[in-house]
């Protein structure tokens, strides 16, 4: 109903009512928010001044055929407005533009809305996690996204809800906890949600993460009504001696071992990230993370496939019946989840029209597949690889390099853990025919961990995450490192077209438009940057004065083109330091200014004297490997801007206050759980000791001024 209608109505209503006294002017009634229906949503593209979903149409090419910002004018554009958010951390969501206001989701899975005309926020929703469950939480408190469906918005929460927003008031509507049924309250469900949810049909399709701890991986399917479960499909078998759920899982679980507690811990394969429904042929693809534990020695020595891991399944979106699936990384031992952004498109392959679904995947090979069938029609590498020569089209394998498997040795594996490409929006022009990928060139030492035992607190790995300073010490002449780039690929070529500048860890997801651009965040370089989309050439850029990491989207609203972009992530300075966490809007010739930024020093590192033996400190380097790292860093220092840089800590010059923190839970609000249950006084002290090492040995040789902190492990 249009808002002329609307006026219409209350006027009449309010004469009749009133007779002949005199009428007060009606009050204004605005119309309803956020009015998606599923024929909208299909029909996206025919409103290309919208962005109503996570991918800016179903497709998820991230492609705007909006096109009054063009490489020509686009040194004006300027910052229109801008809105501060009340979270700092990493912010990683794309936002979504319906109708004049900006919905967009921050760290600890709020969800603001605000006036797109005014800049002005119209309400914030916060879902209240509780601070203890970051412990359950592998890779950073952030969310990348929401879904719109008639009225309401709906975002997965870091406790595994899943809760639909009145889109008009900011109220819940509905809240669901997505944990699995059985063993509520078993440390199996370590499950959370990061990933933008997807509406189809009205269902809210949904997954979860957790495949580090240990989980059974899912993609479920919710009314977008009532909140009630319609299907779930899990994307690992369960107890070998017990019937599947259904076909597909019997035929699964022939790939793994008959026996075994893989099952009883989880297995992995959680569905994390990419969800891309496709109108044309009626399926939702999604892509499947890695096995738990990560090494495959541990949790399969037999090797089997491992079915579904590190796969792109499709299902029916109505029923979550399995329909096909190619499995990218058979026996997955990296740590190679399959879930980075996907898209569909039509594109001329060996002289015929296919109609295909497109990864550039974290294995570091860029995938291209019939969107109907499966048919695996391109697999190149597009960074660089050392665990395969190549992927037979034929069989769909790749061709794995033995020792790759460092089963008994070390392997410096290419692309590292981080992966070859993150989560990072991906986009494609049709005009140009060419994918822009959020593209990683990484490295990490692969150490397997003989005395593995699965924990129900910390990570289950089955390798040594501390390994990579030590590695690298003994070996300086390997490759180390992690960087982000965009670039432009052929994918039927399977060529590098073109390749934006470097910077230190992650780079940030991609916008493509017709006006002849790409627009990206240059991640920790904190600038967010236009590209010529044939070229590369870079033909504006702005200071956003933080990283920047989400994709920009873009949307008109009464004649102009806009950006928008979410900003906040990895600063100098770490933790403590400002984050400047903010929602940004461009258009041409504004001429908002941001604040000045704030003077900041970092405490200094100050440890006490290392006087621990080496076999404590070796000690406390392995239960820190097990227990810590996942949040702090391989080394004690902090992982991007996310928990504290431990070799700066206080805490280091007491042992009475470091228990209380690590043992006692004593900073549980903050996410910094106590670790008594699986830590004994004794770990505690080698933890210290090994933290105060570590803390001299920086104090020691520390790291060039500005120097961007080490993101060794994003989000995975
Ligand atoms: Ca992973």
């Amino acid at each position: 109903m249009s808002r002329v209608r609307y006026l219409g109505l209350t006027a009449l209503l309010s004469l009749s009512l009133l007779g002949c006294q005199k009428a007060k002017p009606p009050e204004p009634v605005s119309p309803p928010a956020a009015q998606v229906s599923a024929a909208r949503l299909t029909k996206a593209a025919e409103e290309p001044g919208q962005w109503m979903t996570y991918g800016g149409t179903y497709a998820e090419q991230r492609f705007s055929t909006l096109a009054k910002i063009t490489r020509d004018n686009v040194k004006a554009l300027g910052l229109s407005w801008f809105a501060d958010y009340d979270t700092n951390l990493q912010q990683t969501g794309t936002p979504l533009f319906i109708d004049g206001v900006l919905y967009v989701s921050t760290a600890w899975s709020k969800v603001y809305a605000y006036d797109a005309k005014s800049g002005k926020q119209l309400w914030q929703y916060n879902p209240k996690v509780p601070g203890e469950w970051a412990a359950k939480v592998c890779c950073g408190l952030v969310n990348r996204g929401i879904a719109a469906y008639n009225g309401k918005i709906f975002v997965g929460t870091l406790d595994a809800r899943l809760v639909a927003i009145d889109a008009k008031t900011g109220k819940e509507a509905w809240s669901t906890v997505t944990l699995d049924d059985a063993n509520r309250d078993a440390p199996i469900q370590r499950y959370s949600i990061t990933m933008a949810p997807r509406v189809v049909k009205g269902k809210v399709m949904i997954g979860a993460s957790g495949g580090e701890f240990g989980v059974r991986g899912w993609i479920a399917a919710y009314d977008a009504e009532t909140g009630k479960q319609v299907w779930r499909f899990y994307t690992v078998p369960g107890d070998p001696s017990k019937p599947q759920e259904n076909a597909a899982l019997e035929k699964a679980a022939k790939t793994w071992p008959k026996t075994g507690d893989w099952w009883s811990v989880g297995g992995g394969g959680t569905v994390w990230d990419a969800a891309v429904y496709d109108p044309k042929t009626d399926l939702l693809y999604f892509g499947t993370g890695n096995g738990t534990p990560w090494n495959d020695q541990h949790r399969d020595p037999s090797g089997g496939d491992n079915l579904y891991l590190a796969s792109i399944v499709a299902l029916k979106p109505d029923t979550g019946e399995y329909v096909w699936h190619y499995q990218e990384t058979p026996a997955d031992t990296w740590d190679y989840d399959a879930v980075s952004p996907m898209m569909t498109a039509d594109i001329t392959v060996d002289g015929k029209e296919r109609h295909v679904i497109m990864q550039p995947s974290k294995n570091g090979f860029f995938y291209m597949l019939d969107a109907a069938t499966g048919e695996l029609l391109r697999a190149a590498p597009f960074t660089d690889v050392n665990w395969a020569k190549g992927v037979d089209l034929k069989t769909g394998r790749p061709n794995v390099v033995k020792e790759a498997r460092y089963h008994d040795k070390p392997w410096n594996l290419q692309p590292g853990v981080q992966g070859g490409h993150g989560w990072h929006a991906n986009a494609f022009s049709p005009e140009t025919g060419l994918i822009y990928i959020a593209t990683q060139n990484a490295y990490f030492p692969m150490v397997a961990d003989p005395k593995y035992k699965h924990t129900d607190v910390g990570y289950n790995l089955g390798l040594d995450f501390t390994a990579p300073m030590t590695y690298y010490q003994k070996n300086p002449k390997e490759k180390s490192g992690f960087v982000g780039y965009l670039q432009a690929w052929d994918p039927v070529s399977g060529k590098q077209v073109w390749k934006g500048e470097e910077n230190q860890g992650p780079t940030g997801g991609a916008l493509a438009t017709a006006g002849g651009l790409v627009f990206q965040g240059g991640g920790s370089a904190s600038e967010l940057r236009a590209y010529d989309a044939k070229t590369g050439e870079k033909v504006w850029s702005v200071s956003t004065q933080t990283a920047v990491l989400a994709p920009p989207i873009t949307y008109e609203l009464a004649g102009t083109q806009y950006v928008a972009v979410s900003v906040g992530g990895p600063v100098p300075g770490g933790y403590f330091a400002p984050n400047y966490s903010r929602l940004l809007v461009f258009a041409l010739n504004g001429k908002a200014v941001l604040p000045p930024t704030k003077e900041y020093t970092p405490p200094p590192i100050d440890p006490p004297a290392a006087d621990a033996s080496p076999e404590v400190v070796q000690l406390g380097s392995e239960r820190y490997g097990s227990y810590c790292a996942a949040c702090h860093g391989q080394n004690g220092q902090t992982r991007g801007a996310t928990f504290p840089d431990l070799t700066r800590t206080p805490l280091l010059h007491t042992q009475e206050g470091f228990n209380q923190v690590v043992l006692q839970g004593g900073r549980t609000d903050k996410g910094m759980v106590g670790f008594d249950s699986v830590l004994k006084v004794e770990d505690a002290a080698a933890i210290r000791a090994y933290l105060i090492a570590r803390a001299t040995e920086l104090k020691n040789a520390p790291p060039p001024p500005g120097t961007a902190p080490k993101q060794a492990h994003e989000e995975k």
